[in-house]
């Protein structure tokens, strides 16, 4: 089979928040879409090993923040390759608390949806819930992420834990020569790119510095993955 073929199916990017007791998380999804109109019901694919998961089972509530195109990488790396038993993903990101008292995410956000869940299905490494509509509000004009503009503008990879990971494509171009120092890199988690003229000052790493010079204990900025994990960009 030709698993590219999957490839072909359209999705969006959006933010699926959740709370347990005090706690707020939230994480990247794709796979939200409506099921019904009566009543309003939405369905959401989340893995299980995913602390989003663990609190809406808990709570039964999740709000759905829908993504605009202008979305900055860093909001994708923190609520899309961070964890939330790492990281307080809500410090540093604007949001209000729904009527349920799960976050809604405001940060790149063009409408969102409150909902609460009727039922879970279990499909192995991941759970479907399906939700009933509450509440719900359109904030601004901006055109919506797909999945497709991910890819192919933002230049975004999915984690392992997405439901639409596929091995190969994050395997391309491993064996390139690494000796190309003075060029760009790009970590093959996140899609992040590193370019020596700009460096990564936030990491005390100076505009000018190639890719190889950079201390081997370096993280990617936007996903945390280590220097290996990057692969370089032939131009
Ligand atoms: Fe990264």
């Amino acid at each position: 089979m030709n698993q590219k073929a999957l490839h072909k199916i359209s999705y969006g990017v959006y933010i699926v928040s959740s709370k347990k007791g005090d706690n707020l998380n939230g994480q990247i999804a794709n796979t939200v879409f409506q099921i019904t109109s009566e009543p309003m019901v939405i369905a959401v694919s989340i893995n299980k090993k995913n602390l989003t998961h663990e609190y809406i089972t808990e709570s039964k509530v999740f709000t759905v923040s829908i993504l605009s195109t202008d979305t900055p990488m860093t909001l994708i790396g923190k609520f899309g390759f961070k964890s939330g038993r790492d990281i307080d993903k809500f410090a540093d990101t604007d949001y209000k608390v729904g009527e349920t008292g799960a976050p809604v995410v405001l940060d790149s956000t063009l409408a969102y949806l409150e909902a609460r869940v009727l039922n879970s299905m279990d499909v192995g490494t991941h759970t479907i819930f399906t939700a009933e509509v509450f509440g719900g509000e359109v904030l601004n004009d901006i055109v919506p992420m797909t999945y497709e503009y991910y890819h192919q503008v933002k230049k975004g990879t999915a984690p392992k834990t997405a439901p639409t990971y596929l091995k190969e494509g994050n395997e391309k171009m491993e064996q390139s020569d690494k000796k190309s120092a003075g060029g760009k890199y790009r970590c093959t988690v996140c899609g992040y790119i590193y370019d020596p003229a700009v460096g990564d000052p936030d990491s005390g790493i100076m505009p000018g510095t190639s890719f190889g010079e950079i201390p081997g204990d370096w993280v990617c900025p936007i996903c945390g993955a280590s220097k290996p994990e990057f692969e370089p960009i032939k131009e």
